[in-house]
């Protein structure tokens, strides 16, 4: 039985911190980063919410559906090419670098992101240890659910149209990401949850864990035995079900948490 269904969240109540003295990090032990936003902000990736202008909160909510897309490929790629050009300049952070660097080393990380531009690949991570459970913006695949074609990687910006039509069943191509309306993969949600449930420290990147995959993975790890580390700017509403919470750029703590691996070992 998935976990992922309301009644089932509730059986991860809030138990609060159960873990305290040192904790040893050494090659075997399951590290499990799940990162939101925040990582991505200190990237100086565009979140678009908010922001106005001529992609305001009204215009994506009607782009980025599934009908919004497709009432208008078009209009819809000019948006997401935007988004391709703009996440395009940015470059991974330390924060990204670290976790990349940690499995360079021989450590078992694994990533689940909330972010959809491709960061953490560009940073070094191995494709199989990241989950893109919102999808990226580096991949295309068919807007016909009953199509076989298979999802590709494309980095061009800008974007050639004339590669935006389906060679199978000619309907518009779209960007592999979770559009409003939509339900994530449920076989990636599979995936991150096998991941979550055997993992030994898990650590909540740049995300406040109000809503949910997020809250649910740090709770179910919490549940299943992990250590549960917070790091956030600030004080988020997981603060209280976290062991530790470390405030600051995510990009500082990791750094640190790697040079400490490296010259020895990091406890909590
Ligand atoms: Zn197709």
């Amino acid at each position: 039985m998935s976990v992922w269904g309301t009644d089932d969240m509730m059986n991860f109540h809030n138990t609060g911190p159960k873990h305290d003295g040192p904790f040893k990090i050494t090659k075997k032990t399951k590290i499990t980063a799940l990162c939101g936003a925040g990582i991505s902000a200190e990237s100086g990736v565009p979140t678009y919410r908010g922001s106005g202008g001529l992609w305001n909160n009204i215009r994506i909510q009607e782009i980025a559906t599934p009908h919004g897309f497709l009432a208008d490929p078009e209009r819809g790629w000019e948006f997401y090419g935007e988004r391709r050009k703009n996440m395009a300049k940015c470059q991974p952070n330390p924060g990204h670098i670290a976790l990349a660097e940690l499995e360079k080393q021989g450590y078992d990380v694994f990533t689940i992101t909330q972010n959809i531009d491709g960061l953490q690949h560009r940073a070094g991570s191995s494709k199989h240890k990241v989950i893109e459970i919102h999808g990226s913006l580096w991949r295309i695949k068919c807007s016909n659910i009953s199509c076989d074609m298979e999802v590709f990687d494309n980095t061009d910006v800008p974007i050639d149209p004339s590669i935006l039509e389906c060679k199978i069943c000619g309907s518009p191509l779209r960007p592999a990401v979770v559009f409003f309306q939509e339900m994530l993969d449920p076989r990636l949600m599979a995936e991150a949850e096998r991941r979550t449930k055997e993992t030994d420290l898990f650590f909540v990147i740049g995300t406040s864990g109000t809503v949910y995959p997020a809250a649910g993975f740090a709770q179910i790890a919490g549940a299943f035995g992990a250590r549960v580390v917070e790091m956030n700017l600030e004080e988020t509403p997981l603060s209280h079900v976290c062991d530790e919470t470390i405030l600051g750029p995510s990009g500082e703590t990791l750094q640190k948490l790697l040079h400490e691996l490296t010259d020895g070992e990091f406890k909590f």
